[in-house]
């Protein structure tokens, strides 16, 4: 397995259908096996970017020009996400339909907050070499999504966000790593049921609460 797959994105942004956004300091690209929906990763251009993430984010500088990036990619999920699964707002209907309709509310009806249905953060382990913190839709429905593992890494403490950085020396957050997060149990993100290490009949689930989340 290639382990410094992603270091080829920053080091070309231009050579990558995958990267959607490239500025001084990151690249976002689309993960290559999403484990949702809509899976996003920032790639820091930084020279830190070899170190185990609870080191490169010790640089103030580097963690707050990522925030800056994952704040970004936050709104592309959530524009995607709206996108595939958002009810067209009044004001958004075609405009020829304005002749008929009645006299359109001062007050429009806010649209889902699609901001809310994102999750961010590194694995305390990651699989890749090159730092990149994940942007995700929360709901995991993917044919990615395998093991009971894939889910488990981005719905346990092993997804540590962003603002827990920079860690002090003694955070436990440090020893997450170590611990049995990948055997703990399938727990539902949205209904909270446990499926214990059933990940066929866990799947199903994620389908049917797939479905109804993305008309809530
Ligand atoms: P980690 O467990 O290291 O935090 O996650 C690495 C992520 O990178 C996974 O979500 C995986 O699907 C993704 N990934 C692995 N190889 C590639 C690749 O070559 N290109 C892209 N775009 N994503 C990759
Ligand atoms: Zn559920």
């Amino acid at each position: 397995k290639d382990r410094d797959g992603l270091g080829a994105y920053t080091a070309d942004p231009f050579a990558h259908e995958r990267v959607i956004f490239n500025n001084d300091t990151s690249v976002i690209i689309q993960d290559m096996f999403p484990k949702s929906s809509v899976h996003l990763l920032v790639l820091p251009k930084s020279e830190r970017n070899l170190l185990h993430p609870f080191v490169a984010f010790e640089d103030p500088e580097l963690l707050a020009d990522i925030k800056v990036e994952v704040e970004r990619a936050k709104k592309m999920v959530a524009n995607e996400l709206r996108r595939k699964y958002g009810k067209l707002s009044k004001s958004e209907q075609p405009r020829i339909q304005a002749r008929d309709a009645d006299e359109p509310p001062d007050v429009l009806p806010p649209g889902r907050d699609w901001m809310k249905e994102i999750i961010t953060g590194i694995h305390a382990v990651p699989s890749m070499n090159h730092l990149h913190v994940h942007v995700m839709s929360r709901e995991m429905y993917s044919d990615h999504l395998k093991r009971s593992a894939h889910y488990n890494s981005f719905h346990t403490p092993f997804l540590v966000p962003l603002e827990k950085f920079p860690l002090a020396k003694d955070d436990p957050i440090r020893l997450v790593g170590h611990g049995p997060w990948h055997t703990v149990d399938l727990v539902c993100w949205r209904c909270k049921r446990n499926f214990g290490n059933k990940m066929a009949k866990f799947k199903v689930h994620l389908a049917e609460e797939h479905d109804e989340w993305k008309r809530e």
